[in-house]
Parts: C-alpha cells; structure tokens; sequence
C-alpha cells in the first residue's frame, strides 16, 4: 500500500474512478483512507453501493 496515495481529491471524483479506488484500495481501513472514504460516498451517492446498514439493522430490531 505505500506506493499509493491515499488522500482525498479536491473537487470529487467520478464513479468510474471510484470504482478503481475502491479496487485499488481494497484492504485500507475506511478511517485511515481519505481516497477511499469519497469513493464509498460517490458509490453510494450514485446507487452503486449500499450503506453499511449494521448499525442501522440493530436499530431496528429494537422494535
Ligand atoms: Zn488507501
């Protein structure tokens, strides 16, 4: 991983290129990757991805 940059691109990025920083920063942890943080947000932005819902899934349970 260190030849990869992991900070973020000001302006945003495209969903194609997020789909490549999501492959390319496969095994980085979310806190500890800018890069990968936008490209999970554009993901989802554009229906590509679905949100981590755990949290969400135990909220709902309590009902
Ligand atoms: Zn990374």
């Amino acid at each position: 991983m260190g030849l990869l940059n992991h900070a973020a691109v000001p302006g945003g990025i495209t969903a194609t290129y997020a789909h490549y920083v999501m492959q390319l920063h496969l095994e980085c942890p979310n806190e500890l990757c800018p890069i990968r943080r936008q490209a999970v947000h554009k993901l989802v932005a554009v229906g590509h991805m679905v949100p981590d819902t755990h949290r969400a899934g135990a909220y709902a349970m309590g009902y």
